[in-house]
């Protein structure tokens, strides 16, 4: 096994999303996955029923503990519920010096909010200067740069927006823009790149962002630089889509293979 990281993020009660789609991701490409909790959820594959917040000294002593004893490679943020929790896990964080991949979490698919809305501001001045690379969908983009994003031209140029901000890089997910291709942009300070795959015809997408972070996160913990992390991540999570087994009445799980 190699590379270790460390996820703060959400419970997903269902499996498909959160914590639980992180630890089979990082698992599946052969990293070591710890945990810190920030928030429990109830949710199924149709969306969240409740929250349930995790007390913030607790929050810190799970990210304290793990540091000091097993240590990361690198660390991914998922969902960080309100602004009090982003300045606890970013107090946290801050000089440990790992490289963090901070995906923005702030709305499920179903509509639950995950962020309260006057967290953004919160987000933007304290995660990002900490991330190595922010990944927005384009919602959450939209959310952080203040810009409407309709098209891949205007994404390219969000990306670059958003590094303005502090991050040094960003991979902004075009999932949700229509079309029979997706494409994501990954801004770097070396400029930017596209990439694009087919689409998959399925509702069976539940917790795809947080998969693609994670699997980020465990090419950086192993070792990968940022492009070629984020070229096996893409490949992971089209594959995991493709073989999701079809549970649940709404948007189901992916197969993570583990
Ligand atoms: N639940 C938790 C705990 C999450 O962190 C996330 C996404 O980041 C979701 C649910 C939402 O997943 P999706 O938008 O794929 O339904």
């Amino acid at each position: 096994m190699r590379g270790r990281v460390l996820i703060v993020a959400g419970s997903d009660s269902g499996g498909g999303a959160g914590i639980q789609a992180d630890i089979k991701a990082v698992t599946a490409l052969g990293a070591y996955a710890a945990t810190a909790v920030t928030a429990l959820t109830a949710q199924d594959t149709e969306g969240v029923r409740a929250v349930h917040p995790v007390p913030l000294d607790f929050l810190r002593l799970q990210i304290r503990m793990s540091l000091e004893d097993i240590g990361a490679d690198c660390v991914k943020t998922g969902m960080l519920a309100d602004a009090v929790t982003i300045d606890a896990v970013c107090d946290a964080l801050a000089g440990s010096g790992l490289p963090l991949v901070a995906d923005p979490v702030m709305v499920a698919k179903g509509g639950a909010r995950l962020l309260d809305t006057g967290a953004v501001e919160t987000l933007k001045r304290r995660l990002m200067p900490l991330a190595t690379v922010l990944t927005p969908n384009l919602p959450e983009a939209e959310a952080l740069s203040g810009m409407a994003i309709p098209d891949l031209e205007t994404m390219q140029h969000a990306a670059e927006v958003l590094m303005t901000l502090g991050v040094p890089a960003v991979l902004l997910k075009g999932g949700h823009l229509e079309g029979p291709v997706v494409h994501d942009v990954l801004a770097t300070e070396e400029g930017v790149e596209v990439f694009e795959s087919p689409r998959i015809d399925t509702r069976h997408t539940h917790g795809t962002g947080c998969t693609l972070a994670s699997a980020i996160a465990a090419g950086l913990a192993q070792g990968m630089g940022l492009r070629e992390a984020v070229i096996r991540a893409r490949a992971y999570v089209a594959a995991a889509i493709r073989s999701a087994p079809g549970f649940g009445r709404g948007h189901g799980p992916l197969d993570h293979g583990v």
